[in-house]
């Protein structure tokens, strides 16, 4: 009696562990589930196209770039899109375009790309918290955070959610900011009926691998001033002008045709890779919406999101178990996962010397970063896989909480 399974689970249960011992338990998958993957278009077509490539004269900054960004800025509703080697470099470039100065406002729950630009420019990142239910900074903790040293507000569209670009350019224009967004993870995010460049001094997109859209590295700045478009076209490329006469600082930071063929080939394929996310997403939703001691983002008004990832907020208390020890149950399982954004930026060590410990706290962002797992989605994952993650979240909660 005493050494009947069921016993066994009780046992376990009452020690507040898992009911089966995940030693005894074969893995869920045989093969590891990838959290991302990058949505490539068909390679037949594609190997066309680079040969083409290969064969003119031009292998950066030639016909396939110019192509790329009329199509992207025709997609993105802007007059402009400029495209460079990536984010990073975009928002490097567009910052010191804009000839910002100081300070500049900027989430800490996000990746330390954004706040990495701002160090290149000699700025100094101010960082404000996030809100519970949309992981955005809102409105209310960015007008807290402004000084008459603040030049600009730098957004995120964190996992593909639309920051609430309307408040922030109210309070931007009230407090006389510039105002631009890292979009690295929202290409094909839409505020209502316009896309999420439409708002700001100017947006930067990533094309890196785990993006919406993929040239394999790249970046695209969405804006509709073409002033600051004309500049970026010259400071991408060193800063030097027509007569090798430089007048502004610039680097290296071009896009190639290789890339750029990559990107324009993805591009009619961005709509459906979004709508499958997002449906996949909502089975996600139905399957784990109820589950106690576990979030979701959710905004609070229409939105297209691009789900470029799939966060879960896990409260441990509730939950009845760790989100370290749900990452490690789920690595068993083979199901990959990754920690964004932990540690937040305000903890990372080369940013805590900005983060002023008698200024703003940041305890959202201090909470969720602990919290916080991303779980496998992307366009080529079966329904069937998630629903089998998510039963196996569903069930591991259910066997942690006490009756
Ligand atoms: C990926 C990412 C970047 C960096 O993009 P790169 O194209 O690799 O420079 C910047 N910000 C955020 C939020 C990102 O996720």
């Amino acid at each position: 009696m005493s050494n009947s399974p069921e016993t066994f689970v009780e046992i376990r249960k009452w020690r507040g562990l898992p009911a089966h011992p995940p030693s005894d338990t074969a893995p869920l998958f045989q093969e590891k589930i990838p959290i991302a993957a990058p949505s490539l278009p068909c390679i037949e077509e594609l190997l066309e196209n680079f040969r083409a490539v290969l064969q003119q004269p031009y292998l950066t900054n030639g016909p396939a770039v110019e192509a790329l960004e009329s199509a992207a800025a025709s997609f993105l509703g802007v007059k402009e899109c400029v495209a460079v080697s990536s984010c990073t470099s975009g928002l490097m470039l567009v910052e010191r375009a804009l000839g910002l100065r100081g300070e500049v406002i900027v989430p800490s729950f996000t990746f330390c790309a954004t706040a990495h630009s701002l160090l290149w420019n000699g700025l100094r990142p101010v960082f404000v918290d996030c809100d519970p239910h949309t992981l955005n900074a809102g409105p209310k903790q960015i007008e807290r955070a402004i000084t008459p040293r603040t030049s600009a507000i730098l957004g995120v569209h964190i996992f593909g959610l639309p920051a609430p670009v309307k408040e922030l350019r109210d309070l931007a224009d009230r407090h006389h900011l510039r105002l631009l967004f890292d979009g690295a993870h929202a290409f094909g995010s839409r505020v209502g009926a316009s896309k999420v460049a439409a708002w700001g001094n100017a947006t930067v997109f990533s094309l890196s691998p785990t993006k919406p859209l993929v040239a394999g590295e790249g970046g695209l700045i969405a804006t509709d001033d073409g002033d600051l478009a004309a500049r970026l076209r010259q400071t991408r490329n060193y800063g030097k002008s027509a007569d090798n006469d430089c007048e502004q600082l610039g680097l290296n930071a071009r896009m190639t045709e290789l890339q750029a063929v990559l990107a324009l080939a993805g591009l009619p394929h961005v709509e459906r890779g979004i709508d499958r996310r997002n449906y996949l997403a909502s089975r996600y939703e139905s399957l784990l919406g109820t589950t106690r001691g576990l979030r979701m983002q959710r905004s609070p008004f229409p939105c297209r999101n691009s789900r470029k990832d799939l966060a879960i907020v896990i409260d441990e208390a509730r939950f009845g178990m760790s989100r370290n020890a749900l990452e490690q149950q789920l690595a068993r399982d083979n199901i990959e996962t990754r920690r964004y954004f932990d540690p937040p930026l305000h903890k990372q060590k080369l940013y805590r010397s900005f983060h002023d410990p008698n200024g703003q706290s940041l305890p959202v962002t201090e909470k969720i970063s602990t919290g916080v797992l991303c779980l496998p989605l992307h366009a080529g994952l079966p329904e069937e896989t998630i629903v089998r993650i998510a039963e196996r979240i569903a069930s591991l909660q259910r066997d942690r909480s006490s009756p």
